[in-house]
């Protein structure tokens, strides 16, 4: 058995996982950050009580994995974005409170471990996963190894227009000024701005804001401004993942995040249809099944237990 935990932007949620990726225990708790010794005795504290409240013992668990969203190198944080460490050593400090291995990776690349031993992944040898959040995360599995170790894949800060929008990283133009959640509700605001007459506006009402999800409410709703705004970000998104696929040539791209769960006609079959038609392997060879990533919120979790299974 294996201890998971994942490092969310305000949570420390931590699992009990069973050799079949099922979730035995699970206990969330507030990120409160008092320095990296007290987080290190909060992280064994909270890895205890999910071995104790699955009927485990400390003998039984193989090791402890956590996805954090930052970068690491063996047992040590180089930096995480929302928590303020920098070259902390967080395994040997983690080690005087619970003797157990600490295993650290990216928040998004245990998010592809999760989805390629437990969800869309499964079967595969090369696997990818792009997950459309605040930016675009993306993990990647290549012939059954984690690809990456000191961080993620950055593949969302490919630049799919040249000069475009301006991006966190400091470039224009990145696939994740365009493709993320984030983008999509740019692209709302701004359909909104040009279309007074738009369902579009009624939707956002009602669910307090813009969201992801409110060109897709709108579209199924029949608006013609919110379907233009869902075509114009599918093919945003199949312009990355059209190099994406061209590049690495995997057998799965799961799509995961907020936004995949819009309806298939509006995001998925279209994804489908415009990187079939662009993609390099339409000349010949495998192409790549596009998938919507199947464990939600978990696959950080798992994938952050089955971590030592792909490094
Ligand atoms: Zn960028």
């Amino acid at each position: 058995m294996f201890v998971g935990i994942d490092v969310g932007g305000t949570n420390l949620k931590a699992g009990l996982v069973d050799e079949t990726g099922r979730i035995l225990a699970v206990k969330r708790i507030p990120l409160d950050f008092q320095g990296a010794d007290a987080f290190a005795q909060t992280l064994a504290e909270l890895s205890e009580t999910v071995i104790q409240e699955g009927g485990a013992k400390n003998d039984e668990i193989a090791y402890v994995g956590m996805g954090l969203p930052g970068a690491v190198s063996g047992g040590n944080v180089l930096f995480i974005t929302n928590i303020p460490m920098e070259n902390v050593p967080l395994e040997a400090l983690f080690r005087r409170h619970l003797d157990l291995p600490l295993l650290l990776g990216n928040d998004a690349d245990c998010a592809a471990v999760g989805e390629y031993f437990c969800g869309a992944g499964r079967g595969t040898r090369d696997f990818a996963v792009v997950t459309l959040g605040t930016g675009i995360g993306a993990g990647l599995i290549l012939d059954g190894k984690l690809r990456g170790g000191l961080s993620s894949s950055e593949a969302g800060h490919l630049v799919i227009c040249h000069g475009g929008e301006p991006c966190n990283c400091g470039r224009r133009g990145c696939w994740e000024s365009y493709a993320s959640a984030t983008a999509l509700i740019r692209l709302t605001r701004s359909a909104m701005a040009a279309h007074p007459e738009s369902v579009l506006h009624a939707v956002a009402a009602a669910s307090g804001g813009v969201e992801g999800r409110t060109a897709f409410d709108a579209a199924e709703a029949g608006d013609e401004t919110a379907l233009a705004v869902c075509r114009e970000y599918v093919e945003y998104l199949a312009d990355g993942a059209v190099s994406l696929v061209n590049i690495l040539r995997p057998e799965v791209l799961a799509i995961g995040g907020g936004v995949a769960a819009a309806p298939d006609h509006l995001l998925l079959t279209p994804l489908r249809e415009l990187v079939g038609r662009e993609c390099y392997a339409r000349h010949g060879g495998r192409f790549t099944r596009i998938l919507r990533a199947e464990r939600g919120n978990d696959a950080g979790l798992i994938g952050a237990a089955f971590l030592g299974r792909a490094i």
